[in-house]
């Protein structure tokens, strides 16, 4: 039974709900949801511990957080099996990406921080300067696809910066979260300074609504995102928004066709799909076109299928494979549920091509293992077709062209651009999307900039007769 860590305690409080095995739909674990009484313990424990947490220097939270990461780095076996569980992700992404990014994120935080200089301005006679200071208390609500990785992209500047956290995972997925707060415990973080409650929605909701959390950082979907917002709005609390996607993928004829391929099936394919930078629609040159569709779909189906996170989250996925037949779509692999994946919430990997750019399967973010490839005739409509989209997280370019590479890389509206890759990441720079994909950007110094505010000091300077 998982119980909420608040105050450094666990709390056996709230009713009882159950989260599922996606492998085999069969009940993994019991967890307490957070009911009012609940957040208001956890909102209260973190305003006690902020203050004396934002009065550390900056280089001893620097410290805590790679005493957190060292604590990770102890537990990473557990950490691993927990991922595992909730998700059925794969062993290998789990121990070389999402576990170890939860430690890298600490350590690179503590780095940004610790050496981040404030700004001062200085004009004859006059000196400004800028020191910032933390929000106070931080509501993180996370979504249950990376659960460990997006989870510590947001509490590690957080804290750094001095804010104290109650942080509520998805309802999916709690495990990991809950030994994050043992870790906090055997490292010994003050008291407080991390809390963590679980529950639905509603819980989030109360969390972010309370009148004592300052600030809130979500990601999830925009559904979920513009409803936070309309509850903070009388508050006008500070947001910061990683939302979802539908992300278009540019293949160019000159582009170096095996490096494509291979970078595609992962763009599509990685996490079943299950990742906001995952791509969904692909627009492909034509004179490739039909040999790239061949070769896409040839190795979509040696990917092994993954589980979707829940039996709701795979009869959505099952509605646009419907959707794709119904609109006389050509399915070119894929397209139902994997024969021998009866047990669990498997789909398979599915390549379509043959809609329409207004169909809702080109439109709406279907987060599973899918894609669209249509043609393209000319730059300037590959660009078009790409930023024909509501949302604007990611975009990948695939050319043997450095001109049109920048050229085109610079055209497209997305928070994030790849260039012949895709999902590298250097944690410094800025992450995040336009349009429905969200509202500013954590990553290096523009996550310090959210999860604090400048106060600006302007000082007059008397002449001296001297
Ligand atoms: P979701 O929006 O359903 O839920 C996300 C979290 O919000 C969960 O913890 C949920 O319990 C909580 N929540 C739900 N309603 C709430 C409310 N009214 N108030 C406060 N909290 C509430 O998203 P999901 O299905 O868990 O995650 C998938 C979505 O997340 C996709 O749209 C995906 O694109 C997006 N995502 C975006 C990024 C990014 O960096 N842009 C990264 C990962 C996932």
């Amino acid at each position: 039974m998982l119980t909420h860590f608040i105050g450094g305690e666990q709390v056996a409080q709230g009713p009882v709900f159950p989260v599922y095995d996606p492998v085999t739909g069969s009940v993994l674990r019991q967890v307490h949801e957070a009911d009012s009484a609940v957040v208001d313990r956890a909102v209260q424990a973190a305003r006690a511990a902020a203050p004396g947490w934002a009065a550390l220097p900056v280089t001893e939270r620097a410290a805590w957080m790679r005493r957190l990461a060292d604590g990770i780095e102890a537990r990473f076996d557990d950490l691993v099996a927990a991922e595992i569980a909730d998700t059925g992700k794969p062993l290998e992404q789990t121990r070389t990406l999402d576990i170890p990014r939860g430690a890298a994120n600490f350590r690179a935080f503590a780095e940004i921080a610790a050496q981040r200089p404030d700004d001062a301005f200085h004009l004859p006679g006059v000196l400004s300067y800028t020191v910032r200071r933390p929000l106070g208390v931080v509501a993180v609500i996370v979504p249950w696809n990376l659960p460990f990785l997006l989870m510590t992209w947001k509490l590690a500047p957080a804290l750094v910066a001095g804010n104290a956290v109650v942080v509520k995972p998805s309802e999916n997925t709690p495990s990991s979260a809950a030994l994050f707060a043992e870790i906090c415990a055997e490292v010994g973080l003050p008291a407080g300074v991390v809390n963590v409650i679980y529950g639905y929605g509603t819980a989030g909701q109360l969390l972010v609504e309370h009148p004592g959390v300052d600030g809130v950082t979500f990601t999830g979907s925009t559904r979920t995102g513009s409803t936070i917002m309309r509850s903070v709005s009388d508050r006008v609390k500070p947001v910061s928004f990683e939302l979802g996607g539908k992300n278009a993928g540019v293949i160019f004829a000159d582009c170096d066709l095996d490096r494509a391929v291979d970078g595609t099936v992962k763009s599509v394919f990685t996490n079943g799909g299950q990742v906001c930078l995952c791509t969904e629609r692909l627009y492909v040159e034509r004179p490739i076109f039909e040999e790239f569709c061949a070769r896409l779909a040839a190795r979509a189906q040696t990917v092994e299928p993954q589980p979707m996170i829940s039996a709701e989250h795979r009869q959505k996925v099952l509605s646009y494979y419907e959707l794709a037949r119904s609109e006389g779509a050509k399915i070119l692999t894929g397209g139902g549920v994997p024969a021998d994946r009866e047990a669990g919430y498997f789909v398979e990997p599915t390549v379509v091509t043959g809609l329409s750019e207004d169909s809702r399967f080109n439109t709406e973010e279907i987060f599973g293992p899918v894609c669209h490839v249509a043609p393209f005739d000319t730059e300037s409509q590959a660009v078009d077709l790409a930023n024909a989209s509501e949302y604007g997280l990611a975009a990948t370019v695939w050319t043997g062209s450095l001109d049109r590479a920048h050229r085109v890389a610079q055209r497209l509206e997305a928070g994030l651009v790849w260039v012949n890759t895709w999902y590298l990441r250097d944690l410094r720079t800025p992450f995040g999307g336009v349009k429905l994909s969200g509202i500013g950007r954590e990553g290096g110094t523009q996550s310090l900039d959210f999860y604090s505010e400048p106060t600006t000091i302007t000082i007059k300077l008397e002449q001296s007769d001297a």
